[in-house]
């Protein structure tokens, strides 16, 4: 398919490719959608064996972030960078500084943050040739590791689901199979354990586990038994694609609410699910809360407002389930919808531009909004 077949059809904006051979630069940004405001994603670098990759991955992942900042009531749009080459061997201070130079050249219309394979250094990089970079350095107002505002985010998801589910909010009357004790996992595992909970763990790498065992008093289950646990919430948290044909007869939950992202094989599972009466907070939804957490730093970072916004998570799932029951239409399918009547609705809005919302778009400033809470 050509370039414009593809944009059209995906909804992208604009797509740039930036090659700088001094450094060894080759990078793709893909810009989705900006009706809600400049486009916020991650940078992923990754040795993608042709163009053809690289461009498959950046236009996919452009288009999710358009959904997740939409449904997470953030005032951003959806963007994605991908730097071909190995994040072991490829990386230099001159490739993220050539990079920050292009993303500067966007004007505000593209803000970067770290991904697979780049880490705050290389944030800081950019951050010397661009203020359009997030996830920097504490030094230089950035906000640290997300995970713990990830995992924060879904507990409130999960917990939105249990009220809808038991009536109930209250983690620590049940048990919960976490797979994956990672960044996120671990601490969604400590906030379970301290609200008293039950929960069963596994991971492929066994230190983490022993970790999750001894320091927060969690049970280990064989990687293989994480599906069939006796537990009423399966939170997954460590790859995509774990809710497939194999995995959704054999779960024994009443509700599948975790961290990780594409969840979800392909969609018809989260019907499947539904099918079963298991409950589905969709992925993206969950999962902001790291995003969320960056988007503070774009208004000059505040952790406590940054647990504030993602505490909105609990409403985003709750909204969520209710568009579902109002449209008869499963919980991946309303989180779509939810995403996609706020983009409507934006775009609807022809007022003039005023000033205040060209600052906005224009770069980080002090009084600036780019949440809605
Ligand atoms: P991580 O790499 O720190 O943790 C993932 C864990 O899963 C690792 O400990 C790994 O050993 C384990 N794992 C890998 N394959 C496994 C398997 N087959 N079975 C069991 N365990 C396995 O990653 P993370 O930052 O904790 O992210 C976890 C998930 O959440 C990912 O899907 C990520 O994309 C998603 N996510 C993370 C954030 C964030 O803030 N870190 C934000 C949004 C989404």
């Amino acid at each position: 398919m050509e370039l414009f077949e593809r944009m059209a059809k995906m909804g992208h904006e604009q797509v740039v490719v930036f090659n700088y051979a001094d450094t060894g630069l080759k990078a793709i940004v893909a810009i989705h959608n900006t009706t809600l405001g400049p486009a916020l994603g991650g940078l992923r670098m990754w040795p993608y064996a042709n163009e053809e990759e690289a461009l498959v991955d950046v236009l996919r992942l452009s288009q999710g972030m358009t959904y997740k900042a939409a449904v997470a009531g953030l005032n951003l749009g959806g963007g994605k960078a991908v730097l071909i080459g190995d994040p072991e061997k490829d990386k230099s201070e001159g490739l993220f500084r050539a990079l920050g130079r292009f993303i500067g050249s966007l004007g505000g219309r593209y803000i970067t943050a770290e991904d697979v394979g780049t880490n705050v250094n290389d944030m800081d990089y950019i951050y010397q040739e661009t203020d359009r970079v997030v996830g920097v350095h504490r030094v230089h107002g950035g906000s640290g590791d997300p995970s713990p505002f990830t995992a924060y985010g879904t507990l409130q998801g999960i917990r939105a689901c249990l009220l809808r589910k038991y009536g109930h909010d209250d983690p620590g009357k049940l048990s919960f199979a976490v797979q994956g004790v990672g960044h996120v996992g671990y601490y969604l595992t400590k906030y379970l354990r301290e609200a008293g909970a039950k929960v069963f763990v596994c991971d492929i790498n066994e230190t983490r586990v022993e970790q999750a065992v001894d320091e927060l008093g969690a049970e280990a289950v064989p990687m293989d038994q994480i599906y069939e646990a006796d537990a009423k919430v399966f939170s997954p948290c460590a790859l995509g694609g774990v809710v497939n044909e194999d995995t959704v007869p054999r779960l024994k939950c009443d509700i599948v609410a975790g961290s990780a992202n594409n969840q979800l094989e392909s969609s018809e599972w989260g019907t499947a699910l539904e099918e079963r009466g298991i409950l589905y907070a969709p992925d993206y939804a969950i999962n902001a809360g790291g995003l969320m957490n960056v988007a503070i730093e774009l208004q000059g970072y505040d952790r406590d407002r940054a647990y504030r916004t993602v505490s909105t998570i609990y409403d985003i799932i709750t909204n969520i389930f209710n568009l579902a029951e109002r449209d008869g239409i499963p919980s991946w399918q309303a989180a779509d919808r939810l995403a996609e009547e706020r983009i409507h609705a934006i775009s609807q809005v022809k007022m003039p531009y005023s000033k205040r919302f060209k600052d906005r778009l224009s770069g980080r400033r002090p009084h600036t909004t780019a949440t809605n809470s």
